[in-house]
């Protein structure tokens, strides 16, 4: 059983269509994929339409969330959301607003790249973005490498977009308690993601991880390409102690990233314990 909790995209910021999204999946061997766009449902039926037979489809998202760090200050979280009903309101007015704040954001980001000469256009950007896609920095290295300025995304991100950049606005943020007791509301379930890439920036500690489970927090991502052997085994206690749920998943992005589909996966007791938890879509497969 090959199950990977964890992709994007070109409902967000991955290079796949939701229809090549899950193509890819069937023919990479999958038995189970997750679509988790940011912040966005956008592209659920899409994927679902475009199904392949056997291939079980878990609906989900990812959400952009402010954290308490454990250490009297705060950072960015990505909170993982699954089965979650789409249509519940405050899921469907949080995201609006998220979305409608990072296409602002991107605008201003990209606005201060041309103001120094460099060949974006916020116009073209934003119009380039599919209906209730979720604009972020990958479009803009994006579009950095179509006009040969770089030659890949990651060196967009190394020498212009990276938080330390002189470009660099931060996104909108839900907190992240808010979005944990949203998402159970809507009758998802929620796994926090990548919560010890330590290489990315800034993380939240075990103490946090502790709390969060306490409003709610369902499981956490430990098997994640950002997470080194140290990480992975903290986090795995972590959850035993806790008794939350462990996922494993790719993070997968299309040609954005280097990572395969199903190259980081998630147990089928695992998956079969997220399904238990959800209430508001059911997992789908075709026959
Ligand atoms: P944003 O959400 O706009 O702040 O952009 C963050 C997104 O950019 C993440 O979800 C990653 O997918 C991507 N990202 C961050 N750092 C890099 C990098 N060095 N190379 C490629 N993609 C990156
Ligand atoms: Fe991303
Ligand atoms: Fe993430
Ligand atoms: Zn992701």
């Amino acid at each position: 059983m090959t199950i990977d909790l964890h992709t994007h995209s070109t409902a967000s910021d991955g290079t796949d269509t939701p229809a090549e999204l899950v193509a890819n999946a069937a023919a990479a061997g999958l038995d189970a994929v997750a679509i988790t766009d940011h912040d966005t449902t956008s592209g659920w039926a899409e994927a679902l339409a475009a199904l392949p037979a056997g291939l079980r489809l878990v609906r989900g998202a990812e959400l952009s969330c402010l954290s308490p760090d454990g250490r009297g200050g705060h950072c960015n979280v990505h909170l993982l959301a699954y089965l979650f009903d789409p249509e519940a309101e405050a899921v469907v007015g949080n995201q609006a607003r998220v979305r409608a704040e990072r296409r602002n954001r991107l605008a201003t980001i990209a606005g201060r790249m041309a103001a120094d000469g460099l060949p974006v256009s916020a116009d073209d950007l934003l119009a380039g973005l599919p209906p209730d896609s979720t604009a972020g920095r990958p479009h803009i290295a994006m579009a950095l490498v179509r006009a040969g300025v770089v030659s890949t995304v990651d060196e967009a991100f190394a020498r212009y977009l990276n938080d330390r950049g002189r470009y660099y606005v931060s996104s909108s943020r839900t907190p992240v308690e808010a979005s944990i007791e949203m998402i159970a509301r809507a009758g998802g379930v929620t796994v926090l993601a990548h919560a010890f890439a330590h290489r990315r920036g800034p993380t939240v500690t075990a103490e946090v991880i502790k709390e969060l489970a306490g409003v709610g927090l369902n499981g956490v991502e430990v098997d994640h390409p950002d997470h080194d052997a140290e990480a992975r085994s903290q986090l795995r206690d972590l959850a035993d102690d806790l008794g939350l749920i462990t996922t494993g998943a790719s993070d997968y992005h299309g040609t954005n990233k280097v990572i395969r589909l199903g190259e980081e996966t998630t147990s089928p007791e695992m998956l079969d314990a997220i399904i238990e938890r959800a209430t508001g879509v059911e997992i789908v497969t075709r026959s």
